[in-house]
């Protein structure tokens, strides 16, 4: 079962060509998951920390589709298909209150060699048509895909970044920082001078 921890550096020339390759990965048996688990609960922390402990129901799971094809238009190319999957601790935007948060994230992608970006075909495109569909776009060179900064730009693009407990939340008072789905403070009220 080593597959299962997938290393967060792919190594493109240690795939075999036409290869298809399944992997199931989370934040338990992944430590650049769970990593990036702490990073969406923005825990603190740098990239040369070790992970921070996440919140004990929160999860991130991974599953992905790997496979090296090989021809003349795409040279040595790799398709990244699957999804991401992921519960976490997260704070409401409005009233700071602790509230969980959620996303599925679905991906597609094809890594083709830096050396094509020269081609006016491929440069500044963010998706190629490949394998009879259109996926995103993505350049790798010296043989190798960083899949944690990968995962970190899919996250990152599509994590709610407002996070709202209710679509409802009154929020805080400006002036006190009164959470006011608790309590109307002094300033919210009609004839309140202060506003
Ligand atoms: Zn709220
Ligand atoms: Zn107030």
């Amino acid at each position: 079962m080593v597959d299962v921890f997938l290393n967060q550096i792919l190594n493109v020339r240690k795939l075999a060509l036409n290869n298809e390759k399944t992997f199931q990965l989370n934040d338990s048996n992944c430590d650049w998951l769970k990593f990036l688990l702490s990073e969406i609960e923005q825990l603190p922390g740098s990239s040369q920390d070790p992970p921070q402990d996440t919140h004990k129901d929160s999860y991130l799971n991974i599953d992905i589709k790997i496979v090296k094809k090989d021809n003349s238009e795409l040279l040595e190319h790799i398709f990244l298909e699957g999804s991401i999957d992921c519960f976490y601790k997260t704070s409401c935007i409005r009233c700071l209150n602790d509230m969980n948060d959620s996303f599925t994230i679905d991906f597609k992608a094809c890594f083709i060699p830096k050396i094509l970006e020269k081609n006016e075909i491929y440069a500044d495109q963010l998706t190629i048509y490949a394998n009879s569909e259109e996926m995103e776009l993505y350049f790798y060179e010296e043989q190798i895909i960083d899949l944690k900064e990968f995962f970190h730009e899919q996250i990152s693009l599509n994590i709610n970044q407002f996070p709202l407990h209710s679509e409802e939340c009154k929020g805080m008072c400006q002036v006190c920082g009164e959470n006011l789905n608790e309590k109307i403070c002094v300033h919210q009220q009609e004839n309140c001078c202060t506003l």
